[in-house]
């Protein structure tokens, strides 16, 4: 059964107002979600705001044991959360498959992490109190997700605030809130009490949250997504000081150094520039490659990517889905017309496919330095090759941006790749892989790709208030 109500104070809330759910590899209609009013907003609010006393309270044991049942029971049902997955937001089905594992990891991660908030105990310097540090949940949070991996980036936050004993008010991505209210549902399965989890799909969605973060009741916000809606979310949680944790978006550096394994090098390319259809915020978005070999590796790229198989999501073989609407893939088009207009050459694909459907094709191009291409965050299927004449010049490049989530680089010197690593203004690098997420790391980023970090041993703290008891004994 797919869930399409309201979820507040552990009941399903239908409402009268209805917002379809697009399959974007047909446009076919799935089903019509409820959406949400002021009156639910303020149910929500309220639902989480009584909640929360109670839950903070629960013992972390329990609060461990319901993220371990949600884990299982994600696992024995990854299939049919997959085929969801797939259909809301266009990802073929292994994309849809690998996310729900990851995804599901968080909870089991943060069931493990729930038993493990530490405290210290120390004699203060002078000898005049005992230093006791301990850990609170910080109360009701505001959770606000995007469409490209709607399970794991529902799970990374929801995970962590029900380990640290908080309660939450979660908003999907209106294309793609299908997952986090079949995620809801196991939640409900695995014993989580009513109001610590409610889930309002409000549209549009600014009022609603605005109207959330002005609530006193409210202490906390977790975003992922756009940087554009982060900045805005952040001036207006200015307006009370809540705490906020800002997931944005990325403008990855890909580094093919001059000794790089080139075989290896494509490969990774492939997984960093196609999992996810490239609608990924860690997403290889430009490629900086020695001019000594250049033009082997945009060669081989080419060859690797001509053999990628585009279709609808769920059709056996396909490894390249749609993206998650027209609107989205017509902003990728227009990167690459432009691109071209400015002098990129393309290699492969570059055109809109006709017929139904979201669909942009893999692409390959070679652009100049200074092509616009390279200050946007494409999102989609298209490897932008820039050929560069040294180590010095690639980081130079690659720090010649606003954002800051993740490089990667290839080298067949681990010295030579660590001391690039080191020059890198990103929360993470890859090197010599494709891909580094793992829930046990801290993900996160610098400069406008985000503040805070998610998973990994810090991801609790975003829900947690830090208290120094001083005492005299
Ligand atoms: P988005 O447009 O910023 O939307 C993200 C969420 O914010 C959605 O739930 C959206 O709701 C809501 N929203 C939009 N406008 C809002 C407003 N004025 N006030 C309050 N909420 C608002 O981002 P997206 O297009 O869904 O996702 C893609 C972006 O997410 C990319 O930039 C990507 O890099 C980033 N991302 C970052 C990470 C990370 O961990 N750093 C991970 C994944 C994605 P509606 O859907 O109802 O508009």
């Amino acid at each position: 059964m797919i869930r399409s109500d309201l979820y507040i104070n552990g009941q399903w809330v239908s409402t009268t107002k209805r917002h379809p759910i697009h399959d974007p590899s047909d446009d076919s209609i799935i089903t019509e979600i409820s959406v949400a009013g002021d009156g639910e907003v303020d149910a929500a609010i309220d639902a989480a705001a009584n909640a929360f006393p109670i839950f903070a309270r629960m013992a972390p044991r329990a609060r461990g044991e319901i993220l371990r049942k949600a884990f299982e029971i994600m696992i024995s049902e990854a299939d049919e959360l997959a085929q969801l997955v797939s259909r809301e937001n266009g990802k073929v089905l292994a994309d849809a498959k690998g996310e729900i594992l990851y995804a599901a990891e968080f909870f089991r991660w943060f069931s493990e992490e729930a038993v493990r908030i530490n405290g210290e105990f120390r004699h203060s310097p002078s000898g005049d109190k005992r230093i006791l540090v301990t850990h609170q949940p910080i109360g009701v949070s505001l959770l606000i997700t995007p469409w490209n991996f709607p399970a794991a980036m529902a799970t990374r936050k929801i995970g962590p605030a029900i380990a640290a004993g908080c309660t939450v008010i979660v908003k999907p991505a209106m294309e793609t809130p299908l997952t986090t209210l079949a995620i809801v549902d196991i939640l409900e399965r695995a014993g989580l009490p009513a109001g610590v989890v409610n889930v309002i799909t409000p549209t549009p969605a600014g009022p609603a949250v605005s109207r959330i973060l002005a609530d006193p009741r409210v202490k906390n916000l977790s975003f992922t997504g756009s940087t554009q809606v982060g900045k805005l979310l952040l001036k207006q949680a200015a307006d009370r000081v809540i705490r906020t944790s800002m997931e944005l978006g990325g403008n990855a550096p890909f580094l093919v150094l001059d000794d790089a394994n080139i075989d290896e090098a494509v490969a990774g390319a492939m997984l960093a520039k196609l999992r996810n259809g490239g609608a990924a915020c860690t997403a290889a978005n430009r490629f900086y490659v020695s001019q000594k070999v250049a033009s082997e590796f945009t060669q081989k790229l080419t060859e690797a990517m001509a053999k990628i198989k585009m279709a609808p999501g769920l059709t056996e073989g396909a490894q390249l889905g749609a993206s998650v609407s027209i609107k989205e893939r017509d902003k990728i088009s227009e990167l690459v017309d432009s691109a071209v207009q400015q002098g990129g050459k393309v290699s492969l694909g570059g055109a809109k496919p006709s017929g139904a459907g979201a669909f942009y094709p893999a692409t390959v191009m070679t652009v100049d330095a200074d092509n616009d291409i390279l200050k946007e965050e494409i999102f989609g299927p298209v490897a932008v090759v820039v050929s560069v004449d040294s180590d010095e010049e690639a980081i130079r490049l690659a720090n010649d941006t606003a954002y800051g989530l993740i490089s990667y680089v290839y080298s067949g010197a681990l010295d030579r790749a660590i001391r690039v690593s080191e020059a890198m203004e990103s929360g993470m690098v890859a090197i010599n892989r494709g891909v580094i997420s793992d829930p046990a790391a801290p993900f996160g980023g610098y400069k406008e790709s985000g503040l805070g970090r998610e998973g990994g041993f810090d991801g609790i703290h975003e829900f947690l208030e830090k208290k120094f008891i001083g005492v005299t004994i």
